[in-house]
């Protein structure tokens, strides 16, 4: 049989034939009218899905590399920052303040737990000199969506910055920047943005942008003032990924069209369909507030967790995600953001079963899919 390989991991994500096929243009410069009128269209189109009347800054980086520019743009040496640690990405901020020499207090709690608004604000009020707090969207080592409405209302009357990574959830789920307060925001190319990895991008509040313009933090590349000036002239202080810049270009006309209404529901009909195919299954989510960006899902008892990851990547090529240390085998992530249609759901589904069935785990074959078809029938328009 043709084993046709299906990616359905929460990043990289699929990326749309059109914005392949941008790829194998030939070359443009960066320092002409070309470019430039390409670079003006990408930057409206992300403050499009960042909400926001700011400069959105691109940088030719992986996701990380705008987090790194969030903290070393907006802090001094020694500073005080408040990390929110639930997974993988909340501790990444940890260890990149600390790179730097940042004095780190966490909020930790265990993976796929909730964070309460009024947690944030008892942690504040014991550390008022925090100049920043930082948290996550869509953790995505564990599907948990943070209430960042509710961080921002809490921070809105400190003095400390809220940076929030919105790497995996924007675009997929709400995270209006201005309107909500957010002062840094970021995000990525790989994940809802349906375009190959290799971009990052950054946006600051007129509040952030005073901290970027006195901060002490040694900084050369990620370097948040170069970067607009650069913009200020239609293009990047460095040499740009320029053919992921026009498939960036591409996916955002393609995003646009659909609207971020659109975009928003149909993350939140892939993700019912998931989850209510997964609960056919008698299986169990890991998050105690999933978002609709990825599911993750309990491991069920006496099973080995990285076996059925392993199977179906290597057996069924659907390539899902399993969990990353120190919960490997415990659970396994099934993404559905960015460039993911119902169908795709239906064949991760039945790989999915197909796998339960070699592992021995007992469930009649077929209820997942159809609980989840009866939701994307119900929704199809
Ligand atoms: C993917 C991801 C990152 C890391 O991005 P890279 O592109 O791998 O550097 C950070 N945070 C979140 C929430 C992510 O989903």
């Amino acid at each position: 049989m043709i084993k046709k390989p299906y990616l359905l991991s929460p990043g990289p994500t699929p990326v749309p034939p059109e914005v392949c096929q941008v790829a194998s243009l030939p070359l443009i410069h960066h320092r002409g009218p070309e470019f430039s009128a390409i670079f003006r269209e990408v930057t409206e189109g992300l403050k499009y899905i960042f909400q926001t009347e700011l400069d959105v800054l691109t940088l030719t980086s992986s996701g990380s590399g705008a987090m790194e520019a969030a903290v070393v743009n907006i802090l001094d040496p020694g500073d005080k920052a408040l990390v929110l640690n639930a997974g993988k990405f909340g501790d990444r901020w940890g260890k990149i303040c600390r790179a730097y020499a940042v004095d780190v207090q966490e909020i930790k709690v265990p993976w796929g737990a909730e964070i309460a608004k009024e947690d944030l604000a008892e942690q504040l009020a014991a550390h008022p000199d925090a100049r920043a707090v930082f948290c996550t969207l869509s953790e995505t080592s564990t599907g948990t969506v943070y209430d960042i409405e509710g961080f921002a209302r809490v921070t809105a009357s400190t003095d400390a910055l809220l940076v929030v990574d919105g790497i995996s959830g924007l675009g997929a789920m709400p995270c209006p920047m201005d309107a909500w307060g957010v002062d840094v925001l970021i995000s990525g190319s790989q994940k809802s943005f349906m375009t190959p990895p290799g971009l990052a991008f950054i946006a600051f509040s007129p509040e952030a942008w005073r901290h970027v313009e006195s901060s002490r933090l040694p900084r050369f590349y990620f370097d948040a003032l170069a970067a607009r000036k650069g913009l200020q002239k239609q293009t990047s202080a460095w040499t740009p990924a320029i053919s992921l810049i026009r498939q960036l270009h591409k996916a955002l006309e393609i995003m646009q069209n659909i609207g971020l209404e659109g975009l928003f529901s149909h993350h939140r009909v892939m993700a019912e369909a998931t989850r209510a195919g997964i609960h056919a299954l008698g299986l169990e989510l890991l998050s105690e507030n999933p978002g609709n960006i990825l599911t993750a899902v309990k491991t069920p008892a006496g099973l080995d967790g990285n076996r059925l990851v392993k199977i179906m990547q290597e057996m069924y090529k659907v390539h899902i995600a399993g969990a990353q240390d120190p919960h490997k085998g415990k659970f396994f992530r099934i993404g559905h953001l960015g460039f993911t249609g119902g169908f795709d759901i239906i064949t991760a589904l039945t790989a999915l079963e197909m796998t339960l069935g070699d592992l021995g785990y007992a469930h009649k074959r077929g209820d997942s899919i159809r609980a989840a078809q009866a939701i994307i029938k119900e929704n199809w328009q």
